[in-house]
Formats: C-alpha cells, sequence, structure tokens
C-alpha cells in the first residue's frame, strides 16, 4: 500500500508590518497616511521633519511597528506608553519613539510576553479638524473557502475589533463576494461606498480606494487585507490609516519584493530554524514533544497524546521523506523548548522505511547526547518490526511501540 498524507504548511500566510503593507497599497493608487519608518528616536525626529517639510503637517502619529494589532490600546511594559501615540509637538517625537523602541509591546494579540518593538511608523496625523468629523470605517478582503471567492467586507464600524463587531452587531458588516470570472465590477464598489452611508466626494473616492485595494490583492496573491480603519477626513479623503496584509506563501515565488519583506526577527526562532530544514513546525504550550510524518498522522497524534492526559508542546511534521538527518533536525528543535518533558515519535512507514527511520533515531540520539527527556518510538508500516528491533536493542533510553495508544500510554507513564 501506498500511503500519502498530503504536507501542508500551516505557517500558510506570510505577515509584513504596517509600514511594508503601506509600500505595496501606495504602489497600486490606494491612498495612505504618509509615513516615515524609523529605529532610533533621532531617525523618529528626522522622520517628523520630513513629514512636515512633504505635506506641512506638524502633528503626527508615532506607531510601532510589530506583526500583531491592538497597538493602539497596547502597552509597552517597560514605559506604560501606548504602542499608537499621537505628538503634537515635533520636540514630543523623539522622547515618545524613546518609549516604544526596543519596548515590549502587550496586545491583546501578542499573548502576555508582548513583542519587542524594533521599528517605529512615525506618520502625519490625518484626524485634523475641518468641515466634518473624520470618521473611521473598516474594509477588508479576504479568501471566502466556502463560497471559493474572494469577499470584500465593510462596515462604518471603523476602529473597533470586527470580531466584536460581528458578535454584537452583524448587520453593521456588509459583505460582498466577487466572482472569479469577472473580478470586483465598478457596480460592487459603488454598492459597498452607498451601503457605507458615503456621498459625495468621500463616495467617488471610496469607490476608487476599494477598486485599487481589490487591484493590490489580486495581484500579489493575498491571503488577506485588513485595513482598519480606513479614515473619512474632516475634509472628504479616504485614506488608509492601519494595513494588515497576509500573503499566500506558495505564490512568493512570483513575488521577489514581497519575500523580502520578511522579518524573520518576529518569527519564533525554533520555527525559522524548522523552516530551514523544510520541517512544518508549530510551537504549541504542552509538554509533549511530537515528531510525525504526515499532517494527518500529526494532528492525530496530538489528539491521542491529550486523550492519554498530555499536552503537545508543538505540532512537527518531518514528511515523507523523513531520513536520518531530518529526524535529527526535529529531535534538536523539540529539544530546545524547555517545557518538553518527553518526546512521541510517531512514524508511518509508507515510503520511508521503520528500519530507517530507527537507525536515525538511534544515530541522532547519539549525536545530539546527554538527552534527559524520555523518547518513545511509535514505528508503523514498512519494516515495522524491523525498527522496533533496532530501537529496543540499541541500550538507549528509548521505548519503543507498535500500537499508537500504547505509545501515548507509555508518554504519559514516562511523564508521571
Ligand atoms: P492597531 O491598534 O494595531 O489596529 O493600530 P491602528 O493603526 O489601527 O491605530 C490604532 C488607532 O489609533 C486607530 O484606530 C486610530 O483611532 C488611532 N490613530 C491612528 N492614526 C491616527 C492619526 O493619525 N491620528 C489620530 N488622532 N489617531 C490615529
Ligand atoms: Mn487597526
Amino acid at each position: 500500500m501506498v500511503y500519502f498524507v498530503p504536507t501542508f504548511n500551516p505557517k500558510f500566510p506570510m505577515n509584513i508590518h504596517e509600514y511594508q503593507a503601506k509600500e505595496i497599497l501606495r504602489k497600486y493608487g490606494v491612498s495612505i497616511q504618509e509615513g516615515i519608518v524609523a529605529d532610533t528616536p533621532e531617525a523618529a525626529e528626522a522622520a517628523a521633519k520630513e513629514l512636515n517639510a512633504k505635506t506641512g503637517t506638524s502633528w503626527y502619529v508615532i506607531k510601532a511597528q510589530i506583526h500583531a494589532g491592538g497597538r493602539g490600546k497596547g502597552k509597552v511594559k517597560e514605559t506604560g506608553s501606548n504602542g499608537v501615540v499621537l505628538a503634537k509637538k515635533l520636540e514630543d517625537v523623539a522622547p515618545k519613539a524613546k518609549d516604544i523602541l526596543k519596548g515590549t509591546l502587550v496586545t491583546h494579540q501578542t499573548g502576555p510576553e508582548g513583542k519587542i518593538v524594533n521599528k517605529i511608523l512615525i506618520a502625519q496625523d490625518v484626524y485634523y479638524p475641518g468641515a466634518s468629523e473624520p470618521k473611521e470605517y473598516y474594509i477588508s478582503i479576504l479568501l471566502d473557502r466556502a463560497k471559493a471567492c474572494n469577499v470584500i467586507m465593510a462596515s462604518t464600524e471603523g476602529g473597533m475589533d470586527i470580531e466584536e463587531v460581528a458578535e454584537s452587531h452583524p448587520e453593521k458588516i456588509i459583505k460582498e463576494w466577487i466572482d472569479p470570472a469577472t473580478g470586483l465590477i465598478p457596480f460592487q464598489s459603488r454598492k459597498i461606498a452607498f451601503a457605507l452611508g458615503l456621498s459625495g466626494n468621500a463616495f467617488k473616492e471610496m469607490v476608487k480606494f476599494i477598486t485599487a485595494l481589490y487591484q493590490a490583492y489580486v495581484d500579489t496573491d493575498a491571503s488577506m487585507f485588513e485595513i482598519n480603519p480606513v479614515l473619512k477626513t474632516s475634509d472628504d479623503k479616504i485614506l488608509a490609516v492601519d494595513a494588515k496584509v497576509n500573503i499566500d506563501d506558495n505564490a512568493l515565488y512570483r513575488h521577489a519584493e514581497v519575500g523580502a519583506m520578511r522579518d524573520i526577527s518576529e518569527e519564533d526562532p525554533l520555527e525559522v530554524e524548522a523552516s530551514a530544514s523544510s520541517l512544518n513546525y508549530v510551537k504549541l504550550d504542552g509538554n509533549v514533544g511530537c515528531m510525525v510524518n504526515g499532517a494527518g498522522l500529526a494532528m492525530a497524534t496530538m489528539d491521542m497524546i491529550k486523550l492519554n492526559g498530555g499536552e503537545p508542546a508543538n505540532f512537527l511534521d518531518v514528511g515523507g521523506g523523513a531520513n536520518a538527518k531530518t529526524v535529527e533536525a526535529g529531535f534538536r528543535i523539540i529539544l530546545k523548548d524547555p517545557n518538553v518533558k518527553a518526546i512521541l515519535i510517531n512514524i508511518f512507514g509508507g515510503i520511508v522505511r521503520c528500519d530507517r527511520v530507527a537507525n536515525g533515531v538511534v544515530e541522532a540520539y547519539k549525536n545530539i547526547g546527554n538527552i534527559q527527556v524520555p523518547i518513545i518510538v511509535r514505528l508503523q508500516g514498512t519494516n515495522a518490526e524491523e525498527g522496533a528491533k533496532i530501537i529496543n536493542e540499541s541500550g538507549l533510553k528509548v521505548k519503543s511501540a507498535v500500537v499508537l495508544k500504547d505509545a501515548a500510554r507509555l508518554v504519559a507513564e514516562a511523564m508521571a
């Protein structure tokens, strides 16, 4: 029997910073709030001066650049500053920038550990007073998998968490599905702008905004664009104030300039190391490390661990062609997680033979040396018996199991 488990990449969307997302928007003619990125307080002040010369603004907004939202309400642990702050005087820019840069920003999306802010965006304050009050809207584009087409979502409730709006006022979210054969037709952009209650110049600007935004989304092979808020300024301009962009990483080969926007300092270091070894690894909060071939089997293994009272420390799919090298790389990555108290290796020998994997485990175990946590290896499929024999006769503190249930029980026992 040939047994194929399709491998998928759980890190499917590639995340970029707001300032990078805005560069993409600008390229497609989507109006944005002008800004300049900085990584020191001095550079922040220079950026503010440049913005003043370019736009005439003397009010600035300073925005932490991290791969997470909720920055406005979020707080920097060390200084108490919010992640998005206003400076209405040039002299205030550097000190306020200093309170954010290199700090640990905690938002409802970062978890309590927060994220280090390495860069800030200095932007013109676009909430200036004028003929009308500035008003915030919400617009996003994403793939609706159930309908197999893109959907544009819009709401008058901008600036708020859209999940909250969806819960309390689902009627306030407008959805417009885009037929892939026709693309976005002008009628649809007008329909959305109308539903948002716009008229006059703001209506025309919104139609242009949506049209350009959709083009940018399609051309960059994005999986999500979320502009929250989209601002109607007091003089009826429509601008993207925030921009969250996810790119489908399967399409990165044809977007080198987007690929170059990757910021690995924002990613989990173990996940970066894993992707360098072509391993699909996602760190989780539990204590049982798992090494499995195939995404489906990895899911089932995690379920078995939970059923037996454990908590998986990670998802790790070593892929269909597991060999001694990938096993060793997987081992090293799992062992770097201090929470790991036991490791369960669960390999189905289809194309890969269990005796080869067993030799790989023994070799990796010896190469790494000084492994303190118990290891349970469950090999099933081609040459499973031979594999178990190699493990049992290796003299190493590795236990073998043939049935997954036994393996999960052995893990529970090893940890007790
Ligand atoms: P998020 O909190 O991570 O989603 O970051 P945003 O870019 O959405 O900014 C948070 C909030 O800051 C926005 O909802 C706005 O209300 C506010 N904000 C952003 N830019 C400006 C600005 O130029 N002027 C003013 N007054 N407020 C701004
Ligand atoms: Mn936002």
